[in-house]
């Protein structure tokens, strides 16, 4: 595989949207202000395709948007510009949400007990849910044991840690 350089503008993009918003966001690297159209034409691809994604970076503040009038054909067109300066808070806030999100699943396996039977095919259960069958798993039959989620719990705190870390720099 190539490893390229690429700008996390347009990484963002892609995380965002796939291909088409890496396209359109490179385009509009390469030719600061461009319109709607003048995308299109850059990156190949459809002038409704263009707008949804432009639309969608715009409503997240990637990029900003001036009306102004087309001098040759009197309407309004939009020129679209990249926010660069933005894109490290958006990376900062996906963070966040993946942090909040992992220690809640910490605070859950921290918190619960579960139960397993030993088939591969068969649920994990939780306590109360184990209790109920009396220990005993409805799919197959067999006794369920505790399971420990020790290694889970160790695997949840260190990708914390490196999170934290990373927002803190
Ligand atoms: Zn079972």
């Amino acid at each position: 595989m190539k490893i390229e350089y690429e700008d996390t503008f347009v990484k963002v993009a892609g995380l965002i949207g796939g291909p088409d918003y890496v396209r359109v966001a490179r385009a509009l690297l390469n030719n600061e202000n461009a319109t709607d159209e003048e995308i299109a034409s850059a990156t190949g691809l459809k002038i409704k395709t263009v707008r949804k994604s432009l639309y969608d970076l715009f409503g997240r503040s990637l990029i900003t948007g001036v009306r102004v009038r087309d001098p040759k054909r009197g309407w309004f067109v939009y020129r679209w510009k990249a926010q660069r300066d933005q894109t490290d808070g958006f990376i900062q806030t996906q963070r966040k949400k993946v942090l909040n999100r992992l220690k809640q699943r910490l605070d859950y396996e921290e918190t619960h007990e579960f139960y397993f039977c030993g088939t591969p095919t068969c649920l994990t259960r939780t306590f109360e849910d184990a209790m109920e069958n009396f220990f005993k798993c409805p799919t197959c039959g067999k006794a369920l044991n505790r399971l420990d989620n020790a290694e889970l719990k160790n695997s949840l705190l260190w990708k914390i840690k490196q999170l934290e870390e990373e927002l803190v720099k």
